[in-house]
């Protein structure tokens, strides 16, 4: 059971098949003027093809003389004579199929006819099919055709697309596009700050305009020629994208004047080996990488332009204080453009860091050693600018403290001590600061031990500790606690000043 049901599947669609095929042959045979596309406005360019057809109507019922005619004269005459075969026989002979990109079409063959011929002829009532019949023609006599639904028209040299068939095909595509006059456009591409595809279909001023977000995957261009005919469809468009970048600058970005996407790139959205948003997108890129130097420094971040106001592009990167600084020192140097989707302040540096990052870092430090030594390690530990930046940053001020303090060699113990604490104090905070405080916790020299209370008393956090200190020591400590704030505080001779008295007030008489 399950095996005839299987076996008989593919007949009956075989027979549907024939008996379509058969019915446009009959058709044909009635009224052969239904293959011809309607010439428009001038004198008719197939009139010798429809002479042709009429001497091979003749011969319509005569099995005999068809057979020769199918081998015989110009190609469209042979292939209308196979269909006069079949409407004739009222029966296909063996079916042959073939794969038209993906999609099989079957016809009845004839080896004396052109494939594409025969597909054209055998389903002249497809408005893609049709076309195949159509292709040399059009070639050769330079006409223009346009295969619809329901009609298919010839303007001869003219290319003048019928109304109807742009907006059938444009109907055809996923997009919604508005018409306004002989625009059709998205209702973003009026507005700044969408890039967007533009098709100009020239001789007609027909445009088709349809931005980033609004693109499919589908090719436009493709979508619009799919049922044109002519010498070369290319030639009749136009096709461009336009950036349209937001201008925050003054006199409009020479950014959007960046319409002509790059040659290689258009043939092969022309081909189809693009669609529209790969089609943006890219040309988005080679604008970003291909700003003329004779635009001088474009900054643009996103879908927004700034010219070359350094200033409002960095407010729109939100940079923290150090990656400003050093963004401020690159722009400052840089001479070229910087356009990007979507930037952290961290990608910028990234860009530039391995031919500035040495300047950059110098500009914070103050000292090109130091500059490269910090670059080399950020480099070996893969460490992000952003990163390198804050290590620069941070030995430029321990080294900006040490250079205001005086430098000692065998201070007394007491004075060594304080020292430690205030320059840790000074480079890095309360936090290192009491480290340093509490390195000292097992010392038993009662002056170490005052000094020390004195320090926790300073930075309010001897809270708890005070078990640890003898109540001389302690009343020391509150004595010394002015002179530890002081020495805080000082620097230079100051500072060398009130170390030499807080060590005085500890009961030394040790000079430093
Ligand atoms: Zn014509
Ligand atoms: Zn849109």
């Amino acid at each position: 059971m399950k095996r005839r049901r299987r076996r008989r599947g593919p007949r009956i669609a075989t027979k549907a098949l024939e008996e379509a095929l058969v019915k446009r042959a009959k058709k044909l045979r009635d009224d052969p003027d239904f293959l011809f596309p309607e010439c428009q406005g001038h004198e008719d360019h197939f009139f010798k093809n429809k002479i042709k057809f009429e001497r091979v109507s003749r011969f319509k019922d005569n099995e005999k003389k068809l057979a020769a005619l199918t081998k015989w004269g110009d190609q469209l005459s042979r292939v209308f004579a196979t269909s006069l075969q079949m409407a004739l026989r009222e029966e296909v002979p063996r079916l042959m199929s073939i794969d038209l990109g993906g999609k099989d079409v079957s016809i009845v063959y004839n080896k004396k006819a052109r494939k594409e011929i025969l597909v054209g002829v055998q389903y002249f009532d497809d408005p893609d099919l049709r076309l195949l019949a159509f292709g040399r023609i059009a070639k050769l006599k330079r006409l223009h055709l346009y295969s619809m639904r329901d009609g298919f028209v010839c303007t001869g040299k003219e290319d003048k697309p019928p109304s109807k068939y742009v907006a059938e095909v444009l109907a055809a595509a996923k997009c919604s596009l508005t018409k306004k006059g002989e625009c059709h456009i998205c209702v973003h591409c009026e507005k700044e700050g969408v890039p967007y595809l533009k098709i100009t279909w020239i001789t007609p001023k027909v445009e088709v305009m349809l931005c980033q977000s609004c693109a499919k995957n589908e090719n436009t261009y493709i979508n619009l020629t799919k049922r044109f005919l002519s010498f070369d469809p290319k030639t009749s468009f136009r096709v461009e994208v336009y950036p349209n970048f937001k201008c925050e600058c003054e006199d409009g970005s020479a950014l959007n004047e960046m319409t002509i996407p790059p040659r290689e790139a258009l043939a092969r959205y022309l081909e189809g080996g693009m669609d529209d948003i790969e089609f943006i997108d890219e040309h988005m890129e080679h604008v970003s990488e291909n700003v003329p130097a004779s635009a001088g420094m474009i900054l643009a971040l996103g879908n927004k332009c700034y010219g070359d106001d350094t200033e409002a592009f960095l407010n729109a990167l939100n940079p923290s204080k150090i990656e400003r600084q050093a963004l401020e020192y690159l722009l400052e140097d840089l001479d070229e453009s910087i356009v990007v989707e979507s930037a952290t302040p961290n990608k910028i540096l990234m860009m530039y860091w391995d031919i500035y990052g040495v300047d950059i870092l110098e500009s914070i430090v103050g000292d090109p050693d130091i500059a490269e030594n910090v670059f080399e390690k950020g480099q070996w530990k893969k460490d992000t600018p952003a990163k390198v930046l804050k290590t620069a940053m941070s030995k430029a001020k321990k080294d900006q403290i040490e250079s205001a303090l005086p430098k000692y060699r065998d201070l007394p113990p007491v004075a060594a001590f304080a020292d430690r604490i205030v320059r840790a104090y000074k480079a890095k905070g309360k936090k290192s600061a009491l480290m340093e405080i509490n390195k000292a916790q097992s010392s038993p020299d009662t002056k170490i031990k005052s000094v020390r209370y004195a320090f926790l008393l300073a930075f309010s956090a001897a809270t708890g500790k005070e078990w640890q200190f003898s109540k001389e020591e302690t009343d020391f400590g509150v004595f010394l606690k002015d002179y530890s704030e002081k020495l805080m505080e000082a620097e230079g001779d100051d500072y060398h000043d009130s170390l030499q008295e807080l060590l005085k007030a500890s009961g030394s008489t040790q000079k430093i």
